[in-house]
C-alpha cells in the first residue's frame, strides 16, 4: 500500500517572528504540495501570528508540545484545547529533548496524546533509543516499551489518527544519521508491533517518519526505505533551501 509522504520541520526553540515569516514565504514559493504533506512546528508564541500571515495552503501547522492536563493551575503550560482553539492541527508528543530535559514519562505522553486526540489534533509521537541502548542491541525492546506504555492501548479509531516518528536519540542534532538498514529495520519493527496489537491493515496506514540528522544529502536514501514515510527534520529545517531540498527528496 502506498502512504503519502510527510516532511515536517521541527524548529525547536529557534527563529523569531520575522525570520519565521520569511521562511514560510520562501518555502511556500518553492513547494508543489502534490509532492507530500509539509508540516512545520514553530514555538507556541509564534503560531497564531504565523498562521495569520501565511496566505498559502501548502504548509500545515503544529505545536512542539502540549500539556497532559486539560486546564487549570499549571503555570506556563499550554493545553491541547488552547492549541486547537487557534487552529493548530498537529502536535509533537514525546520528543527526546522533552523526555530528557523536562522529565516527560511514557505515562504523561499517553495523557498528552489523549488530550490531543480529544481536541481533534493529530499527535506526532516520537520514540527512539539512546546510544547506550543501541550499543547493547536492545533498541527494539526499548522502543516497544515506549510504544506499549504511551500508544498501543488506544482504540483502533484513535490509533488511526496517530503519526509516529522514529528518532534515535544518538542521531538527533549529532550529524550522525541512522543508516537506511537501521531505519528500515526499526520502522518495520514498529509497524509489526502495531499489526500484532491491531491489524496489518491499520499498521499499513500509519505514517512512520524518520528523524535524526536528516539532511538534503541523505534524505532521498532514507525516504526510499519501504517503511519510512518521510521525515521529522530538526536542524536542517531552519534553512528554507535545505528544507525544500528534503521535501523534493520525498
Ligand atoms: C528533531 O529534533 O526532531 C531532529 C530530528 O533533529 P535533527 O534533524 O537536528 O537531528
Amino acid at each position: 500500500m502506498s502512504r503519502r509522504k510527510i516532511v515536517a520541520g521541527n524548529w525547536k526553540m529557534n527563529l523569531e517572528l520575522e525570520e519565521a515569516a520569511q521562511w514560510l514565504s520562501d518555502v511556500d514559493a518553492g513547494l508543489n504540495s502534490d509532492q507530500c504533506d509539509v508540516l512545520v512546528f514553530p514555538s507556541f508564541i509564534l503560531l497564531p501570528d504565523l498562521m495569520d500571515v501565511y496566505e498559502g495552503e501548502q504548509i500545515l501547522f503544529g505545536a512542539q508540545n502540549c500539556s497532559h492536563k486539560e486546564s487549570g493551575a499549571y503555570t506556563g503550560e499550554v493545553s491541547a484545547a488552547q492549541l486547537a482553539s487557534v487552529g493548530v492541527e498537529y502536535v509533537i508528543i514525546g520528543h527526546s529533548e522533552r523526555r530528557e530535559h523536562f522529565g516527560e514519562t511514557n505515562q504523561m505522553l499517553k495523557e498528552k496524546i489523549q488530550q490531543a486526540l480529544k481536541n481533534g489534533m493529530t499527535p506526532v509521537f516520537c520514540c527512539g533509543e539512546p546510544l547506550q541502548v543501541r550499543e547493547e542491541g536492545k533498541q527494539q525492546e526499548y522502543v516497544k516499551k515506549q510504544l506499549t506504555e504511551s500508544v498501543l492501548g488506544f482504540s483502533v479509531a484513535a490509533m488511526a489518527e496517530i503519526i509516529i516518528a522514529y528518532e534515535p536519540v544518538w542521531a538527533i542534532g549529532t550529524g550522525l544519521n541512522a543508516t537506511t538498514e537501521q531505519a528500515q529495520e526499526m520502522h518495520a519493527f514498529i509497524r509489526s508491533e502495531i499489526a500484532a496489537k491491531y491489524s496489518n491493515e491499520l499498521a499499513q496506514q500509519i505514517p512512520i517518519l524518520y528523524g535524526g540528522s536528516c539532511k538534503p544529502d541523505n534524505a532521498k536514501e532514507l525516504f526510499t526505505c519501504n517503511d519510512v514515510d518521510g521525515g521529522l527534520i530538526g536542524g536542517a529545517s531552519l534553512n528554507a533551501k535545505d528544507f525544500l531540498a528534503i521535501v523534493q527528496s520525498a
